[in-house]
């Protein structure tokens, strides 16, 4: 299956507006990593995929953490003597310190201002903050609003409930010819900001409608989950899934105007990293790779020493590099219809790679095999000497059992698509035969499209 060549086939402005509708659709949620806000996004991202949902009781151990309390919150306000209201969580979520303890008192200003939040070098934002492990209540505020405020009494009220819930995550499972799979994680536990995280939700989500119904060579296991207690609760819970994933990536801020990230994993030079390094290199947008460090997402605890999945990153601009990252400027505005859909073509370019990347044999490895009486000494475009020939020519010369097909898109400076082609043309033409892949991958059950009925809307 080549799911670019599907891909390109669609209206990418098209696939780039509805994904900037979704993203759009989920923005007033207050999310959080546990509460209503995380589960009705799920339900929202089922609506679109088949999506197996759990709930994780507070106090469970997973590894060195413990799952949280959960946190809802209503309503939350500041208000001034006359009962007006100076800050209103209704007018914006991120006004919340997230996972604030309940609160409701009156105070003067200079002891409410402990508890406020502001970014003096942008006085128009509010900052996004949290104090999830901290028990603690707070207001974020743009500094203009805090700077109007008199040295007075203010009524502060946050109705939020700290109790013993649980925590939520969702799973998208699409079984593949072998059980190798391939993970997709993208966090979905901010409230109101659209690269951070919504960016990577909606092309997560896209990405498993675009494979679904698919004939598929690994399957696919999409997680959408609270960033690190999430990834970790997971991991806790699923540790021989764990030793199925083959290949794996992060999503997360793929929505921006910035060119590509891509950040390794921490082994460096995992299949996935080549395979992303590659396609980042023939995208046509700007692209930077990145060395692993242990501090990111949830790559993190996936390519913990313990696990040490491959398992990379995929950003457009990086987090923390860019001011609007955690602020109310990261909104519907700073993500872009055409960066979504290209973010969700270089994730089909990838699969792509993923998927077809094998090697094969060269049944007449005795000088160049005479071309021209196959008819394969043109260009089904026409011309004499295109870069098709040129592609079966490289992967002629270097089907010797040793190099996959990646191998040779790399040594030839030629895209995967074009040398996977050729591939499939000689193998058509008896020239190539497939070696075998590896034998966990071919005693795999044939699985695939009998349990991912997938709606398509
Ligand atoms: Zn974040």
């Amino acid at each position: 299956m080549h799911f670019l060549k599907e891909f390109d086939q669609k209206n990418s402005m098209e696939i780039g507006r509805e994904l900037h509708g979704f993203a759009a659709e989920l923005y007033p949620i207050c999310r959080s990593i546990t509460g209503d806000g995380i589960r009705r996004t799920l339900g929202m991202i089922q609506d679109r995929i088949p999506l197996q949902i759990s709930e994780v009781p507070t106090g469970t151990s997973v590894f060195d953490w413990t799952v949280p309390k959960e946190w809802n919150i209503r309503d939350a306000y500041i208000k001034d003597r006359d009962g007006n209201k100076v800050v209103d969580f209704r007018d914006c979520n991120l006004h919340v310190l997230n996972y604030s303890i309940p609160v409701h008192a009156t105070m003067p200003l200079n002891e409410l201002k402990v508890h406020l939040f502001t970014l003096p070098e942008h006085p128009d934002w509010i900052p996004y903050r949290t104090s999830y492990y901290k028990p603690e209540w707070g207001f974020c505020l743009s500094h203009n609003q805090l700077t109007a405020l008199k040295d007075d009494d203010y009524e502060v009220c946050i109705d939020a409930s700290l109790e013993d819930g649980y925590l939520t995550y969702g799973e998208c499972y699409l079984p593949g010819h072998s059980t190798d799979e391939v993970l997709i994680s993208c966090h979905a536990c901010h409230p109101s900001l659209a690269n951070d995280n919504l960016s990577g939700v909606t092309v997560a989500t896209a990405l498993a409608e675009l494979l679904g119904g698919q004939d598929r060579r690994y399957s696919y296991h999409f997680l959408f989950i609270p960033g690190t207690i999430g990834a970790i609760t997971w991991l806790a819970g699923n540790r021989e899934t764990a030793l199925r994933i083959r290949h794996g990536l992060v999503l997360a801020g793929i929505g921006d105007a910035g060119g590509f990230h891509y950040k390794k994993s921490r082994r460096g030079d995992a299949e996935i990293d080549r395979a992303m390094a590659h396609v980042l290199r023939h995208c046509g947008d700007s692209s930077e790779i990145l060395e692993f460090a242990p501090y990111g997402y949830d790559e993190r605890q996936y390519c913990s020493p313990g696990f040490n999945l491959p398992v990379g990153c995929l950003m457009r601009s990086v987090w923390g590099t860019f001011p609007e990252y955690h602020t109310s400027a990261d909104n519907l505005d700073f993500i872009q219809p055409a960066q979504l859909a290209e973010s969700l073509r270089v994730c089909a370019a990838v699969v792509d790679v993923l998927e077809n990347n094998q090697r094969y044999r060269n049944l007449n490895p005795h000088c160049e095999p005479q071309l021209g009486k196959r008819n394969l000494y043109r260009s089904t475009g026409g011309e004499a000497i295109g870069a098709e020939i040129n592609a079966r020519l490289w992967v002629l010369n270097l089907s010797d059992e040793d190099h996959s097909l990646l191998d040779i898109a790399e040594r030839s400076g030629m895209s995967f698509s074009a040398i996977s082609a050729a591939a499939e043309l000689l193998r058509e033409s008896g020239l190539l035969s497939a070696m075998p892949a590896g034998a966990d991958s071919a005693d795999a059950p044939h699985a695939a499209s009998q349990t991912d009925q997938l709606r398509t809307s």
